[in-house]
């Protein structure tokens, strides 16, 4: 075994949380290093948030351009050249690699690129990429791993892609199946279906987004179906045959079992954390019931000098909960007091109308038993939306019953992402919703679309009729 070298600050992971923790220790003239064994910066700008948006971004451009008509501009014959959608995904994350270098180098961070394995408390032994071993134990650890899982269903291992190999596809698939109606398999489903192969997304629960409210899931169902995608619900995998290219998946639904046949096959049935086979009980680093890495509100691991943060503490999956780890863990290493209690962690959902919510939905009120009202509004009622055509969807928002605080908001529609994160502002100012009513927007912009929201005192739920949307036009 190599000899044991000290470092001050060893990052095990360079994902969102690992990445900044390294910068920003090793700015302040602290000595870190990161071991990291595949993806220069973590998987979301390699293989997750980046490239999948990017690709994403040029399905909606192949479905404006095939829509241009309805614009007034003709178009004849259009297609997709997948080769070039590849190319241009593998420009942005090649340039992602080389920002992401320079950082490191202008931190003054060691990157160490191999695997890690504890072999004793604080310390690790790391396979090196390019050949040997380096020993290195850190009077302070941290730990940022993750990676998705394929679920062991008979069979799927060897067929399936995940998001990595779909990623990296230069042809069309014929005929997509994916596996799971979750946030990864519907923005996959629409942007496949978006470039032109048949796509089939099939999910076990009743529902798309089992986490998110019936009529949102709904709306999205019909975004898909609209589109041309199959929805298949309450239909389990049961077992996966054949040979590349030729898939044949076999499904129970309504009690009796039949077969999807596909060119490909897409898992995205969630994630599980990367916590096996990299030696935490000799570091006694103890996991919770789910596998994930037991930590305190503080991030702080059941061993002293060792915080874990982003997905495999259990975190919200998602860059910027990751990164607020990062933050959580350097404030009180740096004489502040912060803890994860309590924040709010907004997510967007990149379809085309997308999704969006901060806070609270009524599934969940009603789970934790808190009374709200509630306020709805449908996108044709936003006027920015009568300019663009984007007139598909609804914006949702959830106020406290006794008080005027905001609880929660959902937008289904165009820029959901970005008029969510107004919202958010004002749950976190703890304004209350009138502020929003009153608030001067410009027009014609789908913000605007919040006065309209507000203008009518929000409903108690289920006790009385949900606010409906008004007949008249917001005022211009
Ligand atoms: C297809 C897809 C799309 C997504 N899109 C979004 C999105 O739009 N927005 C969003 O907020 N989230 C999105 N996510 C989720 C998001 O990518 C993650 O939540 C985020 O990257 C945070 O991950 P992390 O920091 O916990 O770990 P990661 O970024 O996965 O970093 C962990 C790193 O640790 C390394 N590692 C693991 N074990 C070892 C070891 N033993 N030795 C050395 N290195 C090791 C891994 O190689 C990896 O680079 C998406 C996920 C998927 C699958």
């Amino acid at each position: 075994m190599a000899d044991q070298e000290r470092v001050e600050n060893l990052i095990i992971g360079s994902g969102e949380a690992g990445k900044w923790m390294a910068w920003e220790l090793g700015r302040a003239g602290h000595h870190a290093v990161v071991v990291e064994r595949l993806w220069i910066g973590g998987s979301c700008p390699n293989i997750n948030c980046l490239p999948s948006k990017n690709e994403i971004h040029s399905a909606k451009v192949a479905h404006l351009v095939r829509n241009a008509a309805a614009f007034g501009t003709d178009v004849t014959g259009a297609r997709t050249n997948m080769p070039n959608v590849l190319a241009r995904k593998r420009k942005m994350v090649e340039e992602e690699i080389a920002a992401h270098l320079a950082l490191y180098s202008r931190a003054g961070t060691e990157l160490v690129l191999g695997e890690a394995r504890f072999v004793a408390p604080k310390t690790v032994e790391v396979k090196l990429k390019d050949g040997g071993t380096r020993l290195l134990g850190g009077e302070r650890v941290f730990l940022n791993l993750g990676r998705p899982s394929v679920p062991s269903i008979p069979g799927l291992s060897g067929a399936a892609m995940t998001n990595i190999e779909l990623l990296e596809l230069d042809r069309l698939p014929d005929h997509l199946v994916v596996l799971g109606g979750g946030y990864v398999g519907i923005e996959f489903a629409q942007a496949y279906r978006r470039f032109g192969s048949r796509v089939t997304i099939v999910e076990r629960g009743p529902q798309l987004l089992a986490h998110e409210d019936p009529d949102v899931a709904h709306a999205l169902s019909q975004l898909l179906t609209d589109e041309g995608v199959d929805v298949l619900l309450d239909t389990a995998t049961l077992r996966v045959d054949g040979t590349h290219g030729a898939w044949r998946i076999t499904v129970r639904a309504n009690g009796s079992e039949r077969a999807v046949e596909a060119t490909h096959v897409l898992a995205a049935m969630g994630r599980t954390p990367n916590t096996d086979g990299i030696g935490l009980d000799v570091a006694g680093i103890e996991l919770d019931a789910r596998g994930y890495i037991a930590v305190n509100d503080r991030l702080e691991t059941s061993a002293e000098g060792v915080w874990a943060m982003g997905e495999c503490a259990g975190s919200p999956q998602f860059t910027h909960a990751a990164f607020d780890d990062f933050r959580v863990v350097y404030a009180n290493l740096t004489g502040g007091n912060r803890s994860t209690r309590g924040r709010i962690v907004p997510f967007c959902l990149f379809t085309d109308p997308e999704l969006a919510r901060v806070g609270l939905n009524e599934t969940e009120a009603r789970r934790r038993g808190i009374a709200v009202r509630v306020a709805s509004l449908p996108m044709q009622r936003v006027l920015r939306t009568e300019t663009t055509g984007e007139t598909r969807g609804f914006m949702k928002a959830l106020i406290d019953a006794r008080s005027d605080d905001i609880l929660g908001f959902t937008m289904f529609g165009a820029e959901a992402g970005e008029v969510a994160s107004i919202v958010q502002t004002a749950m976190t100012a703890r304004l209350p919703y009138t502020s929003l009513r009153d608030m001067i927007l410009a027009h014609p912009t789908m913000a605007e679309g919040l006065n309209v929201l507000f203008r009518e005192p929000p409903q108690l739920a289920d006790t009385a009729q949900r606010i409906q949307p008004r007949d008249e036009q917001p005022v211009a």
